[in-house]
């Protein structure tokens, strides 16, 4: 798809919408409608927004556009209503956004990147390395692709999906303000997952937002964390739990430590040990995640062990949530629709 030579309005400020409406010619209080018409109506053409005098919309439409990301594909689950996104950015290359349903509203799981640089053994995003960083309103995007695909309004947002939301800062930093100040998703129905770079942690702390932080954290030992996730050779253990505790005391967030729980490797007595020496006198919370299983990388799924795991971390006095799988009837796992597709392009 060759790129839009019109610039795109979504993801402009009320302030860029006054210059561009002065500069057609327009009086700024238009500017205003045209702000509402893009972020309360979430339009999906310019001529869609309708109290706008002609003569402005034909302007308007000379020069600009409304780009949200393509939806390729979409998968339903049908028994929990989980919806998968397979979308296409302006250039072509393709990311991936879950739907799910909660009794408290609809939350969103977004990607921050195409690829990750970060290439975790179990993931599948990272496998073939970062294609490249996506822009503050691509990310906004996926929330308006999926809410005009799906007719839900979207309340709650996980950065979860396809990247390392932390190796993208300024973008991921400006989503986040554009999306509680525009789009009007607060800041605390906002996670932002990582795999633990430490500066940039202490970096977040600073920045005086009110989200939650989840730390991937898959092991409490230095020498199987590195194996499972590259990044951690350069974040070692004592120094992530340090930042997670500061993150806590700046921002009075509670803090989650996301465990993949992967069968035999990660989920034995030795390892529930250690989790308790990390984590003695600490507030902590973890969240266990039944691996999915993604093809060629040859792990095992864990989601029988899990309950095990979880009631010997329980003993030991260890708090934990398993995470519900949504979507467990779709290829749930970020990356897994991208990569079949890029194998296959034609299905
Ligand atoms: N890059 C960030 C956020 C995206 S991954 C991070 O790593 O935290 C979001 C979560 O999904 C992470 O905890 C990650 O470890 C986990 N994850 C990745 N692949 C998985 C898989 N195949 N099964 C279960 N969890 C997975
Ligand atoms: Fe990247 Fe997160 Fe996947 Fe690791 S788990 S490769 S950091 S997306």
């Amino acid at each position: 798809m060759p790129k839009s030579k019109k610039d795109n309005l979504f993801g402009k400020s009320l302030k860029d919408l006054e210059q561009i409406v002065l500069s057609l010619g327009e009086k700024p209080f238009r500017a205003k409608q045209l702000f509402n018409w893009l972020y309360d109506n979430r339009i999906k053409a310019v001529r869609d927004a309708k109290n706008l005098p002609k003569e402005l919309l034909e302007k308007l439409n000379e020069n600009y556009t409304i780009v949200h990301p393509k939806i390729v594909e979409v998968l339903e689950d049908e028994e929990d209503g989980t919806k998968k996104y397979l979308l296409e950015l302006e250039d072509g290359e393709l990311v991936e956004s879950v739907l799910m349903k909660y009794d408290y509203g609809n939350s969103a799981c977004l990607s921050t990147q195409v690829g990750c640089a970060m290439g975790c053994s179990f993931c599948a995003s990272g496998k073939n390395g970062k294609v490249r960083d996506l822009s503050s309103e691509e990310i906004a995007g996926q929330i308006v692709a999926m809410e005009n695909e799906s007719g839900e309004r979207i309340s709650n947002i996980v950065l979860m999906g396809m990247g390392e939301p932390l190796d993208n800062y300024e973008n991921v930093l400006n989503f986040i303000r554009f999306t509680n100040e525009v789009l009007g998703i607060g800041q605390r129905h906002i996670t932002l997952s990582t795999s633990g770079i430490v500066p940039k942690i202490y970096d977040l702390a600073k920045e005086d937002l009110q989200i939650n932080l989840a730390i991937s954290l898959h092991s409490a030992f230095q020498d199987k964390r590195e194996k499972l996730m590259k990044v951690a050779k350069t974040n070692p253990l004592n120094e992530l739990i340090k930042a997670g505790e500061d993150y806590f005391d700046q921002t009075g967030r509670r803090v989650t430590y996301e465990y993949t729980v992967i069968e035999g490797v990660n989920d034995t007595e030795a390892d529930v040990s250690e989790l308790k020496k990390l984590f003695k006198g600490k507030v902590h919370h973890l969240n266990l995640i039944p691996l999915n299983p993604v093809s060629n990388l040859k792990r095992e799924s864990s989601k029988k062990n899990v309950n095990i795991f979880q009631e010997r971390l329980k003993k030991e006095g260890l708090t934990s949530t398993i995470r519900k799988k949504n979507g467990a009837n779709i290829e749930a796992a970020c990356g897994q629709l991208r990569n079949r597709k890029l194998q296959s392009p034609s299905t």
